[in-house]
């Protein structure tokens, strides 16, 4: 959702006559688009500022102008402390806030400031959007935020702070959006959400519609030829969703569904609201509609609480569910959380060594699945030219990176790829027959 809102803050900066630079040295307004869901990435951020504090000095010293904006979670969380701690910084923007950035650009030339009210109004209705020619640089596979922020309160977890309450955009809205994309050469689009199954926006007669029909209408528009979704709650993955992944032809067969931990006493105390058979069934639904279904998840290791017997279970659904690709987080203690109070913290070298264990496990899983694809023909959405002279690269249904030699001519269709080799992060093949024809 980072590389989407990003996207969006350049799109209104190009509007006040900005251009993207690749050389931070070169920049007269650098904006920080930062994370808070663990202390590691929002510590960066400190780091990162005094990085740019001393190449604005040395830009000073030019005679040239810097202006330092600092946006995303982090700023939502700290506000006033960034100014405080970071005197380079003009401005802090909250995630709800950024469309107001010329405006609040322009303020804080006078006096730096901070803006991370919750407003009411939705920020997305005033959204400039991105020209055709921005669209085609940012390539054939786009991200779309169709729902934000949560509602769920899981005691680890800062989202429903940084990114406030459940909302949903209007379908309207969202099918504005991605035609637009789609009339410039976007061909896959990946709809964002906290909770994206858990979307209901209104429709254009004002009836509540779900993901599952929202996917229905994006497949329908002309161009869009694949659909994914993320992230998922376990709760929220009910049987009309689950029957997308049959009905719906664009929707690809993997589903990225966080479950956090293998033991239900872990989950309850995570507030997760849901048990270890809840994601089974939400698991074997989707299964049964499309067995080929590759799933990924993420793991929290080391909750307070967490004993060896929890960790052997989470170890054992790993195990049983059997992933394509899995994030695994050492549990990070997240200021305002009920969770950073729990008395029974994990020692970091249990942590650590968990850690290990399950990261070999995952490994294991990710490499086994992308070498069960040696031999198989796959369809493969072309996106980029590959790193290698004369090689196209892209994806497979199941969100393999694939590299074969081809022309750049091919970007933005669906080819056949015969499978002959399986390296590290990326498998190799060959293009099997004509290009297949685009949607
Ligand atoms: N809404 C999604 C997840 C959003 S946060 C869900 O409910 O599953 C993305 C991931 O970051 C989470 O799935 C979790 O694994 C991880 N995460 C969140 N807070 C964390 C914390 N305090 N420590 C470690 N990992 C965390
Ligand atoms: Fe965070 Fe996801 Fe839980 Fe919401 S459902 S609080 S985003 S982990």
């Amino acid at each position: 959702m980072n590389v989407y809102d990003a996207e969006r803050m350049a799109d209104i900066l190009e509007g006040e006559g900005y251009t993207a630079t690749e050389t931070i040295e070169e920049a007269d307004l650098v904006v920080l688009n930062t994370c808070h869901i663990r202390e590691k990435a929002a510590e960066k951020v400190y780091s990162e500022l005094g990085r740019i504090r001393e190449m604005k000095r040395d830009r000073t010293a030019l005679g040239l102008e810097t202006r330092i904006v600092v946006a995303g979670c982090v700023a939502q969380a700290e506000g006033a402390e960034l100014l405080r701690r970071a005197p380079a910084v003009d401005l802090v923007v909250g995630p709800q806030n950024y469309q107001n950035l010329p405006d609040l650009l322009r303020q804080s030339q006078k006096k730096r400031l901070v803006e991370t009210e919750f407003p009411a109004e939705d920020k997305f209705v005033s959204l400039p959007a991105p020209t055709a020619k921005t669209i085609r640089a940012r390539g054939v596979s786009a991200f779309v935020t169709v729902q934000e922020g949560c509602d769920k309160f899981c005691t680890f977890c800062v989202v429903p702070y940084t990114r406030g309450s459940e909302f949903s955009r209007s379908v309207d809205e969202i099918i504005t959006e991605i035609e637009r994309l789609a009339a410039s050469g976007v061909r896959e689009i990946t709809l964002l959400g906290q909770n994206v199954n858990a979307f209901h926006g209104l429709d254009e007669a004002g009836s509540t519609v779900s993901l599952a029909t929202l996917l229905d209408r994006v497949a329908r528009v002309p161009g869009i030829i694949r659909l994914r979704y993320t992230t998922s709650h376990p709760l929220d993955m009910d049987d009309v969703l689950a029957r997308a992944h049959r009905d719906n032809a664009a929707v690809m067969p993997y589903l990225h569904l966080p479950v956090q931990s293998g033991s239900d006493r872990i989950l309850d105390a995570m507030n997760r609201r849901h048990s270890v058979a809840d994601f089974r069934a939400a698991v074997a639904s989707v299964k049964r509609y499309r067995p080929d279904t590759a799933f990924s998840s993420d793991f929290i290791i080391g909750f307070p609480g967490e004993t060896d017997e929890d960790f052997a279970a989470t170890m054992q659904l790993v195990e049983e569910i059997g992933f394509s690709s899995a994030y695994t987080f050492k549990y990070s203690p997240r200021p305002g959380t009920p969770a950073a109070d729990m008395a029974d913290q994990v020692p970091e070298s249990v942590k650590d060594s968990r850690l290990q264990t399950i990261q070999a496990l995952v490994t294991k899983q990710q490499r086994a699945f992308q070498e069960s694809m040696v031999g198989r023909t796959l369809d493969v959405l072309v996106e980029r030219v590959g790193r290698k002279p004369g090689q196209i690269a892209g994806k497979s249904p199941h969100l393999l990176a694939v590299a074969f030699e081809g022309s750049a001519d091919l970007i933005g269709q669906v080819v056949s790829v015969e499978i002959t080799e399986s390296v590290t992060n990326s498998l190799i093949g060959q293009l099997s027959d004509r290009p297949r024809a685009v949607a």
